[in-house]
């Protein structure tokens, strides 16, 4: 991952520069809005920080600018400012998020990542099993032609098994993924979701996706 970082005092750039190199990724440094132009001919770029206070042409106008010649690379602004009208100017001029200094690298780091992944989100995916269509993105389930309404739970608990498909999944494993909760097998709450889930998506139909496996958990087969 490729990173232009813009800021023009010294010392931010030079701590980002380092930080973000210690976390793996490959970073090119600009001081003001004319350098970092320099920057962006012929390299391609994954993410853009760019503070918005820069000598010259501000950040906003920067960025505006990029978008306005078809940037589409996430943009996360630096700011100093805190009014609720600056924060708004950043994401018009087409920031997809911003943050206050002085901020920790740690969330800095963070946000970066987060970015970079909801942008790998956009990709179109469905997963499937035998007439089980499952589109994440939408959060929507079909068995044929039938779409199925889920809980948020019942969702999550039907793509992880999906997922995972032809593999058995112990109840711990999927008390552990579903709710996040670390605890033993003694509850039935696993039990209890799945057969909520399976009255949904197996009943009605002749061909059943999940199997108990004694002793274990559950699986779901693609027949
Ligand atoms: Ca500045």
């Amino acid at each position: 991952m490729h990173l232009l970082i813009v800021e023009d005092e010294a010392k931010t750039r030079a701590y980002l520069t380092k930080g973000f190199l210690e976390a793996g990724f490959s970073v090119d440094a600009a001081c003001d809005a004319e350098d970092a132009r320099h920057h962006l001919v012929g390299t391609r770029f994954d993410l853009l920080i760019c503070d918005v206070m820069l000598p010259g042409e501000d950040g906003w106008s920067f960025v505006r600018s990029l978008r306005q010649g078809g940037l589409q690379i996430p943009v996360l602004f630096l700011t100093a400012r805190e009014s609720v009208h600056d924060r708004v100017a950043g994401f018009d001029a087409g920031g997809d998020d911003y943050l206050i200094k002085p901020f920790a690298f740690a969330e800095l780091l963070a946000r970066v990542r987060a970015l970079l992944r909801r942008r790998g989100e956009m990709v179109p995916l469905t997963l499937h099993a035998a007439d089980l269509t499952i589109d994440p993105v939408r959060r929507s389930v079909r068995r044929g032609a039938d779409e199925l309404h889920l809980t948020n739970l019942e969702f999550s608990l039907l793509v992880m098994l999906v997922e995972r498909k032809g593999e058995a999944l112990s109840r711990t494993e999927i008390a552990e993924r579903v709710w996040d909760l670390n605890f033993d097998t003694g509850t039935n709450v696993v039990d209890v979701a799945i057969r909520r889930l399976r009255q949904k998506i197996d009943d009605p139909y002749p061909v059943k996706l999940i199997q108990t496996v004694r002793g274990v958990g559950y699986i779901l087969r693609d027949p």
